[in-house]
């Protein structure tokens, strides 16, 4: 395995973890300055609760933050100059990942899958067939929980860990890549990864494929916007846009390849 090198000692993260909870409950409890009532003071908790409120939600949200975990959104790559990384979320799904699969195959593209753990248990042949034509199974944890920022730690451990038995169960491996959903951030959330040992990857080109828009409007957001090295955000559940994803995708890479860009894995 890989050396982690971009991992701080634990106890930092655990400080850092502690200190964005301590900031949260700073920011909330700056209400309390409001008693007694006085405009004074009314403004004073206004830029108090703004500026913590902020700075929690670009900690929890912010896709390539490095503050609560380290994360890669460009490729690794000898020649970056030249090259993307495709990565679909939230599969397998019995609709979307056979096409993609199809169309990656026929293209000659590999790509990296961050699969939800649920739902690899339940298409155990996708998942080995995602395996055997060589792309690369990443973790999005087991049931995709949308308020992932505030899962208990042992939730947030077991979301992780019980995907990566799932997935080394299906494949012979154990994924050394996780993305979170929706790029969601955890206060404990390096601690964690470090303890489970896998990587963060995040994403440096969002297609928003799963909001409806035509076809040629994804093409155009992904050859208008893409730059070298780039990790770019794509999935593979069904949704309402996704139907144009898959039908932009065959085009979108020809078009890349036109411009001299290979397609690799992080
Ligand atoms: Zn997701």
């Amino acid at each position: 395995m890989r050396r982690l090198t971009w991992l701080r000692p634990q106890q930092a993260q655990r400080i850092v973890g502690y200190s964005v909870l301590l900031l949260i409950v700073a920011t909330n409890a700056s209400l309390l300055l409001l008693v007694p009532f006085s405009m004074r003071r009314f403004w004073i908790v206004a830029a108090l609760y703004a500026t913590g409120t902020l700075a929690t939600l670009f900690l929890l949200l912010h896709p390539r933050n490095q503050w609560l975990v380290a994360n890669r959104s460009q490729v690794e790559s000898s020649d970056s100059r030249r090259c993307v990384g495709l990565t679909f979320d939230d599969g397998p799904s019995e609709e979307m990942t056979p096409r993609l699969l199809d169309i990656l195959r026929e293209k000659g593209v590999k790509a990296t899958f961050f699969l939800v753990g649920r739902e690899a248990e339940r298409h155990p042949d996708l998942v080995r067939r995602l395996r055997d034509e060589g792309h690369v199974i990443g973790n999005h944890t087991f049931s995709h929980p949308p308020l992932f920022c505030f899962l208990t730690p042992s939730r947030l451990r077991m979301e992780i860990e019980r995907t990566q038995e799932v997935l080394a169960r299906l494949t012979g491996r154990r994924p050394r890549l996780f993305r979170s959903p929706v790029g969601l951030r955890h206060p404990f959330l390096a601690q964690t990864l470090e303890e489970v040992g896998v990587e963060y990857i995040s994403w440096q080109l969002r297609t928003f494929d799963t909001y409806p828009q035509g076809r040629e409007a994804l093409r155009a957001r992904v050859l208008g916007r893409i730059n070298p090295g780039d990790i770019v955000l794509m999935h593979d559940r069904p949704a309402r846009g996704t139907s144009a994803m898959l039908s932009a995708l065959p085009e979108v890479i020809d078009l890349l390849r036109d411009r001299g860009y290979q397609f690799t894995t992080p």
